[in-house]
């Protein structure tokens, strides 16, 4: 990384006594969690006396495992402590989002927050309402490019095993265990430094992804005899989710997680769904193959956003009429 960005980010970490924020978007995944808890591993290690990890909603059980996981606050839970935080640090550091708008109900605190701002982020089109900006389309994860700034920071002997192993599961699971998003020799680079910190990684694939409940097994089996929709003309496969299907399973936070990759499996399917249906909304996860852009696909038809070959967003209308309408836009449009 140029020596400008990590100057500049060393300005704003001066004061170890400062309070710092650190805020991860909405419904965190394993990236959003993972840069989280090893940059406060980071500043832990390095001195920093007043730093939090701020998440908007809880998140799936098999990111609990993480160093420091039982300090983050989730403000869904936490109101109170989280707004607090946010409205009087010095410093909030955003993770793995491009924009105020991702981070949901903490939205207008954030942007009330007189707190300076730095985004480290890997996500198309970064916004402007940030005194600093490090932002890198080209990274397999946000945990990769923090790797660069903390190693820039600290030097690579500085950083621990506890900052390695959350770095490594932020880079794991925004890879789909190094299936996609990471064709760039710089990955393998890091992640063979983070091994040598010690990073057992067939250790952490087994926590990440080998600790399903057997209800969460039986939901995908459900899902894939039952639920999942082949529209062969348009290359497009989907799932959908009820809320009473979810509870039949007893859902818990993350059990839908990974489903819509399933999706993209079958031959020939270039465009995969999943629609879940929350209280107030449809929550849909878009993945893609190839030049089919799902980030621009969720923007125009979903409210949302994300990364040219996973994205996500919401639809407002009922579960049945977001599908109905899915079925109909795939068809027009020409993949
Ligand atoms: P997932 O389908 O796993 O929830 O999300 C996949 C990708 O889409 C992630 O990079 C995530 O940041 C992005 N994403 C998911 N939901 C939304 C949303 O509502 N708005 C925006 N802008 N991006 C989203
Ligand atoms: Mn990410």
């Amino acid at each position: 990384m140029e020596v400008t960005r990590i100057d500049y980010l060393k300005n704003f970490l001066q004061d170890k006594k400062q309070l710092i924020t650190i805020v991860v978007h909405a419904n965190p995944d394993g990236d959003a969690i993972g840069s989280a808890l090893g940059l406060y591993a980071w500043m832990t290690d390095h001195g920093f006396s007043r730093v939090y990890v701020v998440a908007p909603n809880p998140y799936a059980s098999f990111l609990h495992w993480m160093p420091g996981n039982d300090h983050v606050i989730v403000a869904e839970e936490d109101k109170n402590q989280a707004l607090e935080l946010i409205s009087t640090a010095k410093l909030l550091i955003c993770l793995d989002f491009n924009g105020m708008g991702r981070t949901g109900e903490l939205e207008e605190h954030m942007k009330a927050s007189m707190a300076a701002k730095i985004m480290i982020d890997h996500h198309p089109d970064p916004a402007n309402d940030f005194d600093l900006v490090i932002s890198d389309t080209g990274v397999s994860s946000t945990a990769e490019l923090l790797y660069e700034c903390l190693a820039g920071l600290s030097g690579q002997e500085a950083i621990s095993l506890a900052v390695a192993q959350c770095l490594y599961a932020g880079i794991v699971t925004d890879t789909g265990s190094f299936s996609y998003g990471c064709n760039s020799p710089r990955t393998y680079e890091i992640v063979a430094r983070l091994i040598e910190k010690g990073v057992d990684g067939a250790h952490i694939h087994r926590l990440i992804y080998s600790t399903y409940s057997e209800d969460r097994m039986r939901l995908l089996g459900f899902c894939l005899s039952d639920k999942l929709k082949v529209v062969k003309e348009a290359d497009t496969a989907y799932i959908s989710l009820s809320e009473n299907e979810l509870m039949r399973f007893n859902h818990r936070e993350g059990d839908t997680e990974g489903i819509v990759n399933y999706a993209l499996n079958i031959e020939n399917i270039r465009l995969a769904a999943l629609f879940t249906e929350k209280e107030d909304y449809v929550k849909v996860s878009l993945r893609s193959i190839g030049d089919l852009d799902a980030n621009e696909f969720a923007r125009s038809h979903f409210n949302g956003g994300g990364h040219k070959n996973a994205a996500g967003g919401k639809s407002f209308a009922s579960l049945q009429d977001t599908l109905a309408n899915f079925e109909i836009l795939v068809k027009k449009e020409s993949f």
